[in-house]
């Protein structure tokens, strides 16, 4: 990594914009091919999204945790090969690993689900995008739950996601975990790498004959530049361009972020609930949690909430969101399990400046943002993050897939771009 005192100006053939999962996967790829690059970070850490932390003396996983289709994920190989273990265990929301429903219960409410995506992937092949709330059953039963699921992993409520796009998503459904942390490994990836960090980017001038990169560190020059920044900081231009590009700015607003934040607990007696169990605090309501306990075996419980409720629990504080929690818990498991509960953390995603969110999700009529957002500006500028991505937005190795994509035609417009000036 660059000194952090030393400012990083100066000219280089390619500047990275963002060292996250996707922003380092590109320049891991620059540095394999001996490119002349830059990374330009706004934290004091590398892997944006994707964050382990050492807490409760466990590396936690406060953004990404599950390698999403995991048997064709590249984030398994590269954290394999760096010496980390995959923990193959069966995700908690896979048959049989839910306390919520009774076995009656479990049967019905797959069914709605399995009817539920059925009737997406249906109405995406017909007439104009709606919202995905559209394709729920007129008074099902279940209907609150898919609801919170949409919350949980689209960070949204199904009323404001797109059904081209929620149906786009590709997913194996093979779930594995870094024991070390996902974040871990895709830091990992990028030791080594030169990133200046503390490094904020204000401006991305693409006037002239090279790309000249205002930063909070100073100004570098580049032939080219690979943006990966979040949605909402194209969108409501924390990061300026010089010309404005309208087309990115509108696909930006059309693909916000939205909210998904983990609170975890301490469990104290943990064995009186099986690991890798998961519960609802209720079934018949969006706005709760998802509870997995004792991930890894280990004596912790981590929530997961997502959309609005998400929003509101974030506003009131690390400690309201953790009562909320226990609360829930309770409700489910009987008073007495309170005492054995104790907050560890809470993430706040919306409120984190360089992130403002968890990942992106359509809004209805937007699904072809996705690929406006991917397309490059004359040779010059080029963009990757989750959002990019057409099957894989809003999980780690999307953002992974597109940084890769960005760096090996950023290095094709280099070599464009040399011939043209010979
Ligand atoms: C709670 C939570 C749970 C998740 N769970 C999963 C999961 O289980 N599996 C999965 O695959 N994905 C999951 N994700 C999503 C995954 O973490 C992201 O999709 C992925 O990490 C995004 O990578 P990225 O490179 O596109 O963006 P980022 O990681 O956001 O990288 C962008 C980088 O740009 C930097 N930046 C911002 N502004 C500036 C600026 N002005 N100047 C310079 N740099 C700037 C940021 O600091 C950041 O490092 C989860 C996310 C969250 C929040």
């Amino acid at each position: 990594m660059l000194n952090r005192s030393e400012p990083p100006s100066g000219e280089v053939d390619i500047a990275i914009i963002g060292a996250g999962a996707a922003g380092i996967a590109a320049a891991r790829r620059l540095a394999d091919a001996g490119a002349d690059f830059v990374v330009l970070e706004a934290r004091s850490r590398i892997g944006g999204r994707a964050w382990t932390a050492e807490l409760a003396g466990f590396p936690l996983d406060l953004g990404c945790g599950w390698l999403h289709s995991a048997d064709r994920n590249p984030w398994t190989g590269i954290a394999e090969k760096a010496g980390f273990a995959i923990d193959r265990t069966p995700a908690p929301w896979t048959a049989g690993r839910d306390l919520t429903f009774t076995e009656a219960d479990q049967r019905d409410f797959r069914a709605a689900f399995a009817a539920f995506y059925g009737r997406l992937d249906q109405a995406a092949e017909e007439g104009e995008d709606r919202p995905a709330s559209v394709c729920l059953a007129p008074g099902g039963r279940w209907n609150a739950l898919l609801d919170a699921i949409s919350t949980y992993a689209n960070g949204a409520e199904l009323d404001r996601v797109s059904i081209r796009d929620a149906a786009q998503y590709s997913d194996d459904e093979v779930n594995w975990r870094v024991v070390e942390g996902y974040g871990t490994a895709v830091a990992a990836h990028g030791a080594g790498l030169p990133v200046a960090l503390d490094c904020a980017v204000t401006w991305i001038d693409h006037s002239g004959a090279s790309v000249r990169i205002e930063t909070s560190r100073g100004t570098v020059v580049a032939k080219t530049a690979i943006v990966t920044l979040p949605t909402d900081i194209i969108a409501d231009e924390t990061v300026r361009f010089m010309p404005t590009l309208p087309d990115k700015l509108d696909a930006a607003a059309g693909l916000p972020l939205g909210l998904a934040d983990k609170v975890l607990l301490a469990l104290d007696h943990p064995e009186s609930v099986p690991a890798e169990t998961r519960l609802f605090g209720w079934m018949d309501r969006t706005a709760t949690g998802a509870y997995h306990f004792r991930p890894f075996g280990r004596p912790l419980v981590e929530g997961y909430f997502g959309g609005e409720l998400a929003r509101v629990l974030e506003h009131e504080g690390e400690a309201a969101f953790a009562q909320y929690a226990i609360d829930e818990i309770a409700g489910r498991f009987g008073g007495d399990i309170r005492a054995r509960l104790r907050p560890v953390a809470a993430t706040a995603w919306a409120r984190d400046p360089h992130a403002r969110g968890s990942y992106s999700y359509a809004m209805p009529g937007k699904a072809g943002a996705r690929a406006i957002l991917a397309q490059p500006v004359n040779d010059r500028l080029f963009f990757a993050g989750e959002a990019c991505s057409a099957e894989s937005f809003t999980t780690a190795h999307g953002a992974y897939e597109t940084g890769v994509a960005a760096a090996e035609s950023a290095l094709a417009g280099v070599t464009r771009l040399r011939s043209r000036s010979r």
